[in-house]
């Protein structure tokens, strides 16, 4: 049997090996926030955003982040069908509710003119997933956004090493937020950062992430609001640092990879890989191919095929209306339906070597050709 290909894999050297014994060591009474202050700060330096907020998660990062800006019961936030189920969660646990769009085909984000459409006197927040890496359309999405008085959201969970013209996905809208889960492209293990331009904001963000407390508060132990506790330990975030020296690197070997599978693949008509989009460069986090309609190859198809080869194969995400959560079932999401029927995502991580991308190249040229 051939050895299993995995989908992803972090990348992990000595440096940040040394990172995380140091922490361990020292990083504890009056080192205790050291590494997270040096994440948030190598972060912030790396994207170019005034602040950024460490958290346990990015799913932390988004409840704590729509809890600052007061959204909740009564209010609507608009989201793309399309979206892992971390996007729509905190929505729904801070008792707003979620009103689905579809996204397009070109660009598998959000649609600009179904957000607009969607727009009601509840409305108060877009939250923009940036899929796969790809960049939904921010200059329309900030468009809308104003002329409706609505926060702008990005979900950059997937776009480290993402750029919208120039800007780093997640710097544009009123906050962004990022994951360092194991399957991402900076990771700590589990993880998150909240970032934004607003200082206001950053400092409602960390007196909600620290059960409420205000920094001007003098009595110990003492809250002024109830508040949470989604904060990211000293030890993985020395991880961060580490990760975040090598972000260059790490990004690079993704885009790479995506390149070679993009060269590999463009003679096949039947095959769409992760779209180009005009002045954006995409962090590739995780490629991904649709077969055309005519192809006849479906999901079920490249997830047989893979698993044959011993490749983990990875489904495009569900759209979030078809899971029947929380009484949710609203269905108008064409592309989302059809995207998510034809598609696979492809093995990415950096130590794949040429014989791995190979290997997953003859499947897809195998299925693409047998018509
Ligand atoms: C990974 C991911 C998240 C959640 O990140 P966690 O750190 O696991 O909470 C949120 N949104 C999207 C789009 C993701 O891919």
């Amino acid at each position: 049997m051939t050895e299993r290909i995995f989908y992803v894999k972090p990348s992990i050297t000595q440096r940040e090996i040394e990172a995380a014994g140091f922490a361990a060591l020292d990083g504890w009474g009056s080192n205790s926030n050291l590494y997270i202050d040096k994440f948030e700060k190598i972060f912030a330096e790396v994207i170019g955003v005034p602040f950024a907020i460490a958290t346990s998660s990015c799913t932390g990062a988004l409840e704590l982040g729509l809890a600052a800006l007061g959204i909740g019961p009564g209010d609507e936030v608009i989201l793309a069908d399309t979206n892992w189920v971390a996007t729509l969660a905190p929505i729904v646990h801070r008792g707003a509710t979620p009103v689905f769009v579809d996204i397009l085909c070109d660009t598998w984000c959000l649609d600009p003119n179904q957000v607009a459409a969607s727009i009601t006197p509840k409305t108060k927040a877009i939250v923009a997933t940036h899929l796969y890496g790809n960049l939904a359309d921010l200059d329309r999405l900030s468009a809308i956004a104003k002329k409706f008085n609505l926060y702008l959201i990005e979900d950059s969970a997937e776009a480290i090493g993402s750029f919208y013209h120039g800007a780093h996905a997640g710097t544009i809208g009123d906050f962004g937020v990022f994951s360092f889960h194991g399957s991402k492209t900076v990771t700590t293990g589990e993880g998150g950062m909240l970032v934004t331009s607003d200082v206001n904001l950053a400092k409602r963000v960390r007196q909600l992430n620290n059960h409420g407390r205000s920094t001007e508060e003098k009595k110990q132990f003492f809250s002024a609001e109830l508040g949470y506790k989604f904060k990211m330990s000293n030890l993985q975030a020395a991880i961060g640092v580490a990760q975040m020296e090598r972000f260059d690197e790490l990004v690079f070997r993704k885009r790479e990879i995506l390149d070679i599978y993009r060269e590999r693949l463009s003679e096949f008509e039947a095959i769409q890989i992760n779209p180009i989009q005009p002045g954006c460069t995409s962090g590739a986090w995780m490629p991904n191919v649709t077969f055309s309609k005519d192809s006849r190859v479906t999901r079920e198809l490249l997830m047989d095929a893979f698993r044959r080869d011993n490749i983990d194969a990875r489904v495009f995400f569900w759209p979030l209306t078809s899971m029947n959560l929380h009484g949710i079932s609203q269905r108008v999401s064409p592309n989302s339906d059809s995207i998510a029927s034809r598609s696979i995502n492809l093995p990415s991580y950096h130590d794949m070597n040429s014989v791995e991308i190979d290997r997953v190249v003859n499947v897809l040229v195998r299925l693409a050709t047998v018509g």
